[in-house]
């Protein structure tokens, strides 16, 4: 025994280079020595089986009549078909090739293990060609137990601008900027090194200090027993798309030009305090006279004027919630009392705002109106305080009156339209008009939107934007809903039978597919007017997806009428809180820009660049960009430019009565 003792002290180093499974045993097969890479194809180790009989798979009968063969002729001799079971319980196919090993007058035999794999070269191969796709899709790294990189390649080079030498051995906390360690990359490596894969978006640092986002899968590679041997990390970067996705979700919540917060936030402030109860004012503040200041001024002067006017609103109701809801509108949530409140136009008057050292004079109109003595909701507050501002201006503005004293003169319109409507419903004294859309592509007129007209006796023209937030609110909606379905279903198959396939877009309000029977609804009505679904468009709002988003039901009638070949767009896109993931439930197909966006597009900067952004946005996501509002040749060109689809405003046309749409698609 000291002979072969002394040959696996000096050769065992040797030995285990040799790149196969090994094993030397006495000529009574008990294992002597047993190789690493034996170790690595079994699972044993070499603890648990030196100086044991050959425990696995063949009889140690049959092992020692083989040892005897090989001693004898003393020659080796290879034993095709020898099944061997691993640690793991599972059957190893090898072949065998036994040497007779002499030293004094001990014998003993020596094993190497082929393992027997009849798809080992296929399977190199499409390992190699695997890896070179992967190669060239992702950033790659790996790193060993300890976390230092041991190997980049060239995409992960050139994003993260390390240059092999220097990253090499570097440890992978410096990949990241230092505030992330704890909260991000310290449970990313516990779960790592807890053998669990660990998927997700990260923001990462280049060597100059840069930040980058990756989408990352960083996976532990582990031995056959299950020990971590390096883990690989493939990572796609996705900083385009991530801040789009950032500067997208401020606008949602922040008004850009001025610092105040946004409409949606406002709206999350006033259910947080009538949730917890609280009393408060709501105060509507409208500059007046907006638009006429506005056209005796350029563009800096207006956005001056714009940030000027926020400041005063900020010095002087301090701790309040200020919101800008519209292009010169604003709302303010206070708790002090209503003299407080109008003494902010004295305040105006004592601070006035200088443009190019002239005091430019502001009037504003305002209304307040208390929760809860006078209204109950976030929409019931906002349409009493406008109705309030309105009543306001038209005795001249300059004022700021609380809804107890407006007597409630100018509500009563709204009380007045309610009884109206449900008449002109019974009569069908609503009427439709169209505008068309053009395809960039083709040049030509395939959609027109159907837009709800009311004449009425008494009141005159109501505007669907004073008439919808109140059908909305009383139900009547569910019935101007199914009458611009009919007339655009009925329209749309008229169009198609004179050779004018035509898709109409409806606009429709959340509260009408909260109606289980929706999805029936629409069908019956296609099939009325034997009407293609194809041709039928359903044009839904920010607020409605974000609602949508929670309700199952509601995307389950949408993703059906998706599959019967109805598309959805989302309308007004950029005024609400855009959200990746009700993009991603919704069966949405189209997009379309908010008017605001485009009004100002060739004036600002900012708004083309977030057009621009917008129009990416959407085909990364494989939906199609529209922009409304389009008035003039400018913004036309530059939107065809920046990639837009298609286009819909006055510079196209106005909406019209469907007659004249045939004219149009001549
Ligand atoms: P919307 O869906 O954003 O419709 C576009 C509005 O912009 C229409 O106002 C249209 O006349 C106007 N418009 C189109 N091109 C231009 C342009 O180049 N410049 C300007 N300044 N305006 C343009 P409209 O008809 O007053 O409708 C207002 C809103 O009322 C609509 O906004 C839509 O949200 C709602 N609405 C209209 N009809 C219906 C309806 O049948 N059902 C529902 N639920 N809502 C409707
Ligand atoms: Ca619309
Ligand atoms: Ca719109």
């Amino acid at each position: 025994m000291r002979g072969v003792q002394q040959l696996l002290e000096n050769g065992s180093g040797v030995l285990n280079h040799i790149p196969l499974p090994m094993m030397l045993t006495a000529n009574d097969a008990k294992v002597l020595w047993w190789s690493e890479d034996a170790e690595k194809a079994f699972g044993y180790k070499a603890d648990e089986i030196v100086g044991k009989y050959f425990p696995f798979g063949e009889s140690s009968e049959t092992l020692q009549t083989k040892c005897n063969q090989v001693l004898q002729c003393e020659n080796s001799l290879r034993f095709e078909n020898f099944i061997l079971q691993s640690k793991q319980g599972e059957s190893v196919h090898t072949s065998a090739v036994l040497y007779p090993i002499t030293i004094g007058n001990q014998h003993y035999v020596m094993f190497t293990f082929e393992i027997d794999n009849i798809n080992y070269n296929a399977s190199a191969h499409e390992l190699e060609s695997f890896k070179l796709g992967i190669d060239e899709t992702f950033m790659v790294t790996h790193l060993d137990i300890d976390g230092l990189i041991t190997y980049a390649n060239t995409l992960f080079l050139k994003s993260s601008k390390w240059t092999p030498k220097r990253v090499i051995g570097k440890s992978f906390w410096k990949l990241f900027p230092e505030e992330s360690a704890e909260k991000v990359v310290d449970p990313i490596w516990l779960e790592l090194k807890s053998h669990r894969v660990w998927q997700g978006s990260v923001e990462k640092l280049t060597k100059d200090g840069e930040t980058y986002w990756v989408d990352m899968i960083a996976i532990p590679v582990l031995s056959a027993n299950d020990e971590l041997l390096y883990i690989s990390i493939l990572e796609k970067d996705i900083t385009e798309k991530k801040r789009l996705q950032i500067h997208l979700e401020q606008i949602a919540y922040v008004d850009p030009e001025t610092g105040l917060m946004s409409r949606h936030r406002l709206e999350n402030i006033v259910s947080g305090l009538i949730a917890e109860g609280r009393h408060f004012s709501f105060i509507f503040l409208d500059i007046d006279k907006f638009y006429t200041l506005k056209d005796m001024h350029d563009e800096d002067s207006e956005t001056t004027l714009l940030l000027e006017f926020a400041n005063r609103m900020k010095l002087y109701f301090q701790d309040s919630s200020i919101a800008r809801v519209g292009e010169d509108k604003f709302v303010v949530l206070t708790p002090l009392s209503d003299w407080f409140i109008q003494g902010f136009l004295s305040y105006l008057k004592q601070y006035p705002i200088y443009i190019r050292n002239k005091a430019i004079p502001i009037s504003i109109s305002g209304g307040i109106t208390r929760y809860p003595e006078d209204q109950l909701t976030f929409s019931q507050l906002m349409n009493a305080s406008s109705a309030i501002i309105n009543k306001v201006k038209q005795e001249g503005g300059g004022n700021i009156v609380s809804l107890s004293k407006a007597n409630h003169l100018a509500l009563s319109k709204k009380t007045m339209i309610e009884k109206r409507l449900i008449e002109a419903l019974h009569h069908k004294d609503l009427t439709v008009m169209f505008q068309p859309q053009v395809d960039l592509s083709t040049g030509k007129i395939d959609t027109v939107e159907a837009l709800v007209r009311w004449e009425d006796a008494v009141l005159g023209t109501v505007s669907p934007n004073e008439l919808i937030p109140i059908a909305e609110e009383t139900g009547m909606i569910h019935d101007i809903g199914s009458f611009m379905l009919e007339k655009a279903c009925e329209q749309a198959a008229l169009w198609a039978e004179n050779d004018m396939p035509m898709k109409v877009s409806v606009n429709t309000s959340i509260r009408e597919f909260r109606d289980k029977d929706m999805v029936k609804k629409i069908r019956q009505t296609l099939e009325k007017f034997d009407c293609p679904a194809r041709l039928l468009q359903i044009e839904i709002t920010e607020k409605f997806a974000l609602e949508a988003e929670s309700d199952q039901s509601i995307i389950r009638q949408m993703v059906q009428l998706q599959k019967d070949g109805i598309v959805f767009i989302l309308d007004d896109f950029g005024t609400g809180y855009a959200s990746f993931r009700y993009m991603q439930l919704l069966p949405i197909s189209c997009l379309k820009i908010d008017q605001s966006f485009i009004s100002g597009i060739l004036k600002q900067e900012k708004l083309k660049k977030l057009v621009r952004g917008m129009i990416q946005f959407g085909k990364s996501m494989d939906i199609r960009v529209f922009a409304e509002g389009v008035e003039t040749k400018e913004q036309f060109d530059l939107l065809t430019e920046l990639g837009c689809d298609a286009i819909q405003g006055y510079y196209i046309s106005r909406p019209v009565v469907a007659s004249e749409i045939g004219e149009l698609y001549k």
